[in-house]
């Protein structure tokens, strides 16, 4: 059962678990550098564009108390990385994002990463396994699994969704819990192994 409820915010909230758990299961089923990128879209919640960047951008040596433009990560005990992206542009902003860190580190090594194809191509064969699916469905459906724990508020500021100052305030004092909630939330769909297999 599938019941689409748009709002302002683009949120769909899909209300059967049975039918999130089944399309996740599809989506997670494939393999190679597709099943990679689609892991990321779904893992990280990061918007096409941001993804790309987060490709691109370097990574800063630097932990804490670095005001430069780069990305910064920080590896949790529970294989999840924060990373740290604060790109805005207009209304869409990305703070921050939590992803598992042998994904993260995967994700880096691939030699070239675009919109196309890499994108566009994950994209076509989600389709082509699902037509109901698609390339942005992989941030709903994560709105949705973290919802399973997570206040909706703040699985809004994981989509980049949220007020800066509400994203700053988590970043600087929420994110071990939030890591942990991260976790506990996809388990709750069964996906209790985040790491990619090569
Ligand atoms: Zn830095």
């Amino acid at each position: 059962m599938f019941i689409p409820t748009n709002t302002e915010h683009d949120k769909l909230y899909i209300v059967d678990d049975n039918y999130l758990e089944a399309k996740l299961r599809i989506l997670l089923e494939m393999k190679g550098e597709i099943g990679l990128i689609v892991r990321m879209g779904l893992y990280s919640v990061l918007r096409e564009e941001e993804l790309v960047y987060a490709h691109k951008k370097s990574v800063c040596p630097n932990l804490a108390g670095c005001n430069c433009d780069k990305l910064h990560v920080m590896n949790k005990p529970n294989k999840t990385s924060i990373v740290l992206i604060q790109w805005h542009r207009g209304h869409k902003k990305c703070y921050f994002s939590i992803i598992p860190t042998n994904l993260w580190q995967e994700f880096r090594k691939l030699p070239s990463f675009d919109y196309n194809p890499h994108i566009k191509s994950a994209h076509a064969y989600i389709k082509a396994k699902d037509p109901i699916l698609n390339f942005m469905w992989l941030r709903k459906a994560h709105y949705n699994v973290m919802c399973r724990v997570l206040k909706p508020f703040e699985a809004n500021v994981l989509a980049g969704r949220a007020k800066t100052v509400d994203a700053k305030h988590y970043a600087m004092y929420e994110l071990d819990s939030m890591s942990k909630n991260y976790v506990d939330a996809w388990s709750k769909f069964g996906l209790d192994d985040l790491s990619v297999k090569q």
